[in-house]
């Protein structure tokens, strides 16, 4: 029997579970083997995640578990996707708990970070469910590499979507994360910008993909130019670890360029970055101020926006604030 979820569509036969680790055929369904077990769960700003058009200044409980479909050689989070799952290290926590946690710590809204969501996915959508229905707003990370059902169930249940995009090229999708084809990544990515908030995340390995920043800048523009794309300046672990950290100048100067034609663009995980900050892409006048931290996410510094626009010009620049009761009813 196959897994649906993601476009590796294993075989789970054999008790073979699967290449995340995460999936076992149980009564001749696909099942969780470690469902409602969570590696983490901490509330964090917004910005941090990062999603910066969603919810300014709001806070999200992040929710992740363990495994990954992907095998990024670079990969920053090895210890928990790529690691072999041990139960022991897993939190067992009912939706309704999570929940109750995410309103102790005053959340607005539940995100499934750490690791990849698919791996995950049915407690991940009891959990959307639940949050819905007690009125918290639901998003995830993904790196989307979606089975089309499963990308269609997943923008029935959350609300905002960063999509991780390493490459517009299956050279490195083939070469650096363990899979041939970019194509899934892309339909689902021109799938979401259409059904939901949609942030793009680029991270930057020096001489691997930053040649790449233009084609990248050119794909996003072309679905959409005013979808928020973060890069990010990686510094490679896992198989990786002997690569050069990316030099900031030259992608900052290779970004000046990708302005041109995406109207927000964010470069982190460096101190000091000066691209954190959202200015209005007609005038110039600075709309919403963050403060780079060194993470991959900044923190926010003041919302400048009046009655959401631009103070300068009047432009306005797209932010999510929809509430979970106007999100598409779910079954
Ligand atoms: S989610 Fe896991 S088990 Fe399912 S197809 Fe993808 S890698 Fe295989």
């Amino acid at each position: 029997m196959r897994c649906s979820f993601c476009e590796r569509r294993c075989d789970l036969s054999d008790d073979f579970h699967g290449f995340c680790q995460m999936y076992k055929v149980e009564e001749d369904r696909v099942v969780e083997r470690y469902p409602f077990r969570w590696s983490g769960y901490q509330s964090s700003d917004i910005e941090m995640i990062p999603f910066y058009h969603a919810y300014p200044g709001t806070k999200s409980l992040v929710v992740g578990t363990m495994g990954c479909n992907l095998d990024c050689k670079y990969c920053l989070n090895s210890h928990i996707a790529k690691k072999q799952v041990e139960e022991s290290r897993l939190y067992a926590l009912t939706p309704e708990q999570i929940l109750k946690a995410a309103r102790l710590a005053g959340c607005h809204n539940i995100v499934f970070g750490v690791n990849e969501v698919t791996v995950s996915f049915p407690s991940f959508l009891a959990l959307a469910k639940a949050a819905k229905k007690q009125g918290f707003a639901v998003g995830c990370l993904t790196n989307g590499y979606l089975t089309e059902e499963a990308a269609e169930l997943l923008a029935e249940h959350v609300l905002f979507i960063n999509l991780s995009l390493k490459s517009p090229s299956n050279q490195f999708y083939r070469h650096y994360a363990g899979i041939n084809d970019v194509g899934p990544i892309i339909r689902n990515l021109r799938f979401f910008a259409e059904r939901v908030h949609l942030e793009i995340t680029t991270p930057i390995v020096q001489d691997v993909n930053d040649h790449e920043i233009p084609e990248i800048a050119r794909l996003i523009a072309e679905i959409d130019p005013c979808i928020p794309w973060h890069l990010f300046r990686l510094l490679p672990e896992y198989k990786m670890q002997d690569y050069q950290y990316p030099d900031i100048k030259r992608i900052e100067g290779l970004l000046n360029i990708a302005r041109q034609e995406v109207s927000y663009v964010y470069f982190s995980n460096f101190v000091g970055s000066k691209w954190v900050s959202t200015d209005c892409p007609l005038c110039g006048t600075p709309v919403v101020k963050r403060v780079a931290l060194g993470t991959c996410g900044a923190q926010l510094a003041a919302d400048l926006r009046v009655n959401e626009q631009c103070a300068g010009c009047g432009y306005r620049i797209p932010f999510l604030k929809q509430s979970a009761s106007e999100q598409v009813a779910v079954s």
